[in-house]
């Protein structure tokens, strides 16, 4: 099969994590016999170098021909006097908000031979941990109404949380779908005891899962529940669903259950599966340059763009595979390495050329 795909490595560490992305795209495209067209671009930091802007009206124009979007990471001290909306980041978020993408996708799993790296304790982690966070990430209360006012006490601010069935039942559906190709189990996280907009998102989602998807198990829990859950029973979860700032809190936690950043990807997408795959690090200004970021988690969102974007669930296992193996094998980036016996201490380009070598049949 024919695909075209949007690479974007941005600035940073974006640049090296993508290249390790796209090898192992190369190494699909050869072991299964599929043709990726890439067409390069750029975003962020890079762009305003280069170009005055954060994103060029022409680079929305050709991600709309493509059939998805790699990210790697925008922004950087070099351009953090610049006001909000001349920053890199508005790059990522005219990408967000053209292609109507408010479905966010996050797994979280810890890898066998990363057991150790998790900060949790090895009786929670040995019952195994992989789940998949699905959040709305264009509604609720980030972007709801929002100011300053006088009010009891003198001068306050407000946000509002609010949610319309019809961003609740697209994002719920979403996650039932994805369900379907996993373990068959939705956690929907509210706070439905408290929050109106809560009680309206339980009832829609129990009306969509209860007229279109019963075979999907359903399960509600409020959000302090869930966030103890999480630390110490995560491997009750399998798509976890939930609002825009209850899943940027939750998405978070359960990323470091995995012990390390640089091995969580993500997606976002929307109703038409079009999207956009990054991993969730930023641009590491820390180590940029260094040659020593983990391209893991690039690599995993590959992993993402293979099943959801193109229904290429086998190729996308292979990805899944070819991480494990590398893992196993002992080479390690330095933020999961631990001097223990068996590992070997990895550069970025190491780690990617290893685990490109490992997709296989
Ligand atoms: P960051 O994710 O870039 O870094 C946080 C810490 O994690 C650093 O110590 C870094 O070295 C480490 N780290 C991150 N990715 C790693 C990897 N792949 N391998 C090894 N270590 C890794 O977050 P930050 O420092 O808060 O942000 C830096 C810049 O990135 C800022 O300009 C921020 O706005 C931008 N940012 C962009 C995105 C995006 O483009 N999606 C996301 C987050 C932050």
């Amino acid at each position: 099969m024919e695909f075209k795909i949007a690479v974007i490595p941005g600035d940073g560490i974006g640049v090296d994590v993508t290249r390790e992305a796209v090898r192992a795209l190369d190494q699909i495209a050869g072991v299964y016999g599929h043709t990726f067209r890439y067409e390069k671009r750029l975003v962020g930091g890079c762009c305003i170098d280069a170009f005055g802007t954060p994103i060029q009206e022409e680079t929305l124009k050709i991600c709309e021909s493509c059939d998805a979007i790699l990210f790697g990471a925008a922004g950087g001290p070099k351009w953090d006097h610049l006001p909000r909306k001349d920053r890199p980041e508005s790059g990522l978020a005219a990408l967000r908000r053209t292609f109507n993408l408010f479905c966010n996708l996050r797994p979280a799993k810890i890898y066998e031979d990363l057991k150790d790296n998790s900060p949790l304790k090895a009786e929670v982690v040995n019952k195994g941990v992989d789940l998949m966070l699905i959040r709305d990430l264009t509604g609720g209360i980030y972007f709801g109404e929002k100011g300053t006012r006088q009010g009891k006490y003198g001068v306050e601010g407000y946000d509002v949380e609010c949610y319309s069935a019809f961003e609740v039942e697209r994002v719920a559906r979403r996650a039932f779908e994805i369900a379907r190709t996993r373990r068959g189990s939705v956690t929907s996280i509210d706070k439905s005891n408290a929050l109106e907009s809560s009680r309206m998102w339980r009832e829609t989602v129990t009306r969509v899962h209860d007229a279109d998807y019963p075979d999907v198990e359903l399960t509600h829990l409020l959000v302090d529940k869930a966030a103890m859950e999480l630390a110490c029973n995560p491997s009750r979860f399998d798509v976890m669903l939930t609002t825009s700032i209850f899943g940027d809190i939750l998405s978070d936690e359960a990323g470091v259950t995995t012990g390390s950043v640089g091995m969580l990807a993500s997606a976002a997408i929307n109703d038409k599966n079009f999207g956009l795959y990054e991993p969730i690090h930023g641009t590491a200004p820390d180590i940029a340059g260094k040659g020593i970021a983990n391209p893991l988690a690039a690599i995993g969102a590959v992993g993402m763009m293979l099943d959801i974007a193109f229904g290429l669930k086998e190729e996308s296992a292979a990805v899944d595979r070819a991480i494990n193996a590398v893992l196993h094998d002992g080479y390690r980036t330095p933020d999961i390495y631990r001097d223990a016996p068996g590992q070997i201490r990895s550069t970025t380009e190491e780690m990617g050329v290893q685990t490109a070598a490992r997709i296989t049949k």
